[in-house]
């Protein structure tokens, strides 16, 4: 399993920002759409693949000159099939 990292939560707001963010999220929330979450997903892990891959001493394809790398996972990376194998693979770590 992975480990819980938390980017950025409410929880780690100032009480200021805590307060806008409480008046503000009614109003956003209803118009965020199924499409708006699902690309916060998406985000959200592959924001966590990277920071696996960092941890774990994985390099990306962008890190190397040949462009290519492998995922801790094993699966062959380029750098056009990055977006497609968290996809595919790591949408759990969101
Ligand atoms: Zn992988």
């Amino acid at each position: 399993m992975y480990p819980i990292r938390t980017i950025l939560h409410p929880t780690d707001f100032s009480e200021q920002a805590r307060a806008a963010f409480d008046c503000a999220w009614p109003d956003y929330l209803p118009r965020c759409t199924e499409a708006d979450f699902a690309e916060n997903r998406r985000l959200r892990a592959a924001t966590a693949w990277k920071y696996w891959m960092h941890d774990t001493g994985t390099l990306l394809p962008t890190q190397l000159a040949s462009g290519r790398s492998k995922c801790f996972c094993g699966a062959a990376l380029t750098i056009a099939s990055v977006d497609d194998h968290i996809r595919q693979t790591h949408m759990d770590m969101a």
